[in-house]
């Protein structure tokens, strides 16, 4: 649907928009989004801008200006391309562009909360002798991706000196100093969510190539540009491509490949066997250890290089030589083998769980924890693992993933040969038997895994969904079956000082689920329960420093509620929890645009932080509402 934009919302006129793009358009842009709280307005706003320099400007700034919209500088498997500057170099930045004592800034930063303004606020009091160039989108990305790269024992003033020379370009009336500041600390939170970017480029993309599009068509264009994302995570390439052959034609050209790491498929909890029977009932699937350690897609590209990437797309293959040297030599074996055809290009969907080469024997989630994550060097491994192979995504120039997982699976047991504690498949029974299948849950446990995952095996159900959290595809974790099925991953968006033992620590938090539409964070419940004096005092030296003074505008909470929170933080840790049930709640706002009222979780219990998941991978709003309403229905 389209949506008819006021005067004030409409992106800058063509007239300002030629091959060079003023970066004070885009503030202009992000302004009118913030305002907006109508999702379909905020799609319109972004893809009239996206058309506008799709029809004025060129292809390699509306490349730039997507990556500005979501506050990244490349595809996340890039090393090296991070903003999120901390706010001491960032004050520093702001008092020397614009001449103003630091105590100043950390002041007006407790008064607004939010460094972005104080820098708007601080540009806009500064009389400057002369006008410098104004900034465009060209010279500020390529400012963004120097500093973001810039290590090394200078590279703390190196970045101070490029942000007061955009501070000083900003222009006073405009808000530049603010969106260039919010950027730099990977805090943009204009609210628009990642989604909506995808939308508002098809939809330009759409309009681009022929304004009197029908609607059908344009839902069409938004299916294909989301699945082209999903199988290349990649803006550039995804943009090149429809730029070049059309949106319509984008699939032909955006196939999977290796060295380009596909968003995952994901699981929906179940709470029993019987509820996964009903629900594979007449199907045929199977069921495999659901094993603990952390998600690796294995990349073999076709120059020998061999890549692991991790559940967020982010390259491991520094953190984990070992498995690099593990997939090295099972190539090998697997060239001297006659049976087998020889891999030379390849994606596996693998666990790297932590292996105990004594007693051959898994061993648990938090021995996997204790391996360092920088600097890894193979010969001081102490924590070994073991790679369990469950799908194949593509192989020899084939990308599989249109297969059934019966002939994916197949194609992998005929072409790899395990080794034993380095490379194996997941351990997996295709039965529709009750009790085999609880004998099968009960040895996986035993085995160190956490439960089953249960897949659909045949036809167009059990193709690979990449990104998606699919019905085909079940998770059974024997801890959670007395629960709601599973745990959830709640961000701390507030705390509770503690009071008696607790003193001088937080003693209980607000957490929060994550809107995926809207961008808001929605409160859930109040935790205090399952934290060991330990927990309380490690997790109040990391949020200490996050504190803000007043809550977020994409924080969702009744705010009229007695039961507020002593302070409110910075959206950046994720707590998984465990609940005994969730009820409809007055106070809380989870899910609350479906039932009026919110769900909140009845007695959760805390039980670690999820340093491996960003706040985005957070459970949705609407996973808390399939979990209400899954028990609803089963009660
Ligand atoms: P979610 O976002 O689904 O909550 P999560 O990271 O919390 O994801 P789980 O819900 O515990 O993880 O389950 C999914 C994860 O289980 C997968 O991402 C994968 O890392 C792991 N896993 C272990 N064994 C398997 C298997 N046989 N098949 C698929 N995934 C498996």
């Amino acid at each position: 649907k389209l949506i008819k934009l006021t005067e004030d919302q409409k992106p800058s006129t063509p007239k300002k928009i030629t091959a060079k793009i003023p970066y004070a358009s885009l503030a202009e842009v992000f302004e009118n989004v913030e305002k907006e709280s109508s999702r379909l307005k905020i799609t319109a706003i972004v893809s009239l801008f996206f058309l506008d320099i799709l029809q004025n400007s060129t292809v390699d700034n509306l490349v730039r200006v997507v990556y500005l919209f979501i506050n990244r500088l490349g595809p996340d498997y890039e090393p090296d391309l991070e903003l999120g500057l901390g706010e001491t170099l960032l004050i520093k930045a702001i008092s020397e562009g614009y001449g103003r004592q630091s105590s100043q800034i950390k002041k007006d930063l407790q008064e607004y909360g939010d460094l972005g303004l104080v820098a708007q606020k601080s540009r806009s009091g500064q009389r400057t002798m002369f006008k410098p160039a104004p900034l465009e989108i060209e010279g500020v990305f390529d400012n963004l991706t120097k500093i973001a790269k810039s290590t090394g024992k200078d590279s703390q003033s190196k970045k101070i000196s490029i942000i007061n020379k955009m501070l000083t370009a900003c222009d006073s009336k405009s808000s530049e100093a603010k969106f260039l500041i919010r950027s730099l600390e990977g805090k943009l939170r204009i609210g628009l969510a990642e989604k909506t970017v995808l939308i508002a480029l098809a939809q330009a993309f759409v309009k681009y190539e022929n304004p009197k599009i029908s609607a059908e068509k344009l839902a069409q264009a938004e299916d294909i540009i989301r699945e082209a994302f999903c199988q290349v995570p990649n803006y550039e390439i995804v943009i090149r491509h429809a730029y070049t052959h059309g949106i319509f034609n984008v699939l032909d050209h955006c196939q999977l490949q290796p060295g380009v790491p596909l968003k995952p498929m994901l699981a929906k909890p179940t709470k029993s066997i019987s509820e996964v029977l009903d629900r594979f009932q007449g199907e045929e699937f199977t069921c495999e250890y659901k094993y603990d350690g952390e998600r690796a897609q294995v990349h073999l590209l076709s120059t020998g290089e061999v890549k692991i990437y991790s559940r967020n797309s982010e390259d491991m293959s520094q953190r984990y030589p070992d498995l690099i040297s593990i997939i090295k030599d099972f190539l090998r074996e697997n060239v001297n083998d006659t049976q087998t055809v020889n891999p030379h290009s390849m994606i596996l969907d693998c666990e790297a769980v932590a292996w105990d080469r004594n007693t051959n024997k898994i061993l648990p989630f938090q021995v996997l924890s204790t391996r360092k994550r920088k600097g890894v060097e193979e010969k001081d491994i102490t924590v070994h693992i073991c790679l369990f192979a469950f799908d194949m995504l593509y192989f020899n120039d084939q990308p599989l993933i249109t297969k059934s997982l019966k002939e994916r699976r197949d194609l992998m047991f005929e072409n790899l040969k395990p080794i034993e504690g380095k490379f194996q498949f997941a351990t997996a029974k295709n039965s529709s038997n009750l009790d085999e299948l609880q004998t099968f849950l009960d040895q996986s446990v035993k085995d160190s895994c956490e439960g089953l995952m249960v897949k659909m095996l045949n036809g167009g159900d059990s193709f690979y969904e990449p990104s998606k959290r699919s019905r085909n595809w079940l998770k059974l974790k024997k801890d959670y079956l007395a629960g709601v099925g599973d745990s959830l991953d709640l961000v701390v968006i507030g705390g509770y000082m503690g009071k008696g033992k607790r003193t001088g620590t937080y003693g209980g938090f607000l957490l929060a689920s994550y809107n995926e539409d809207t961008g808001d964070y929605e409160t859930t419940c109040k935790i205090g329960t399952g934290f060991s004096d330990e927990d309380l005092l490690s997790i109040y030296n990391k949020l200490k420093s996050t504190e803000i003074s007043k809550p977020k505008s994409f924080y969702i909470h009744d705010t009229s509620s007695t039961n507020l929170p002593d302070v409110w933080f910075e959206p950046s840790m994720i707590f998984e929890v465990l609940t005994a049930d969730l009820s409809l709640s007055p106070v809380y706002k989870a899910a609350h645009q479906v039932y009026g009222k919110g769900i909140s979780l009845r007695f959760p219990r805390f039980i670690r932080i999820r340093d491996d998941k960003s706040i985005e991978d957070a459970t949705s709003s609407t996973q808390v509402s399939e979990f209400y309403e899954r028990q609803a229905n089963l009660n």
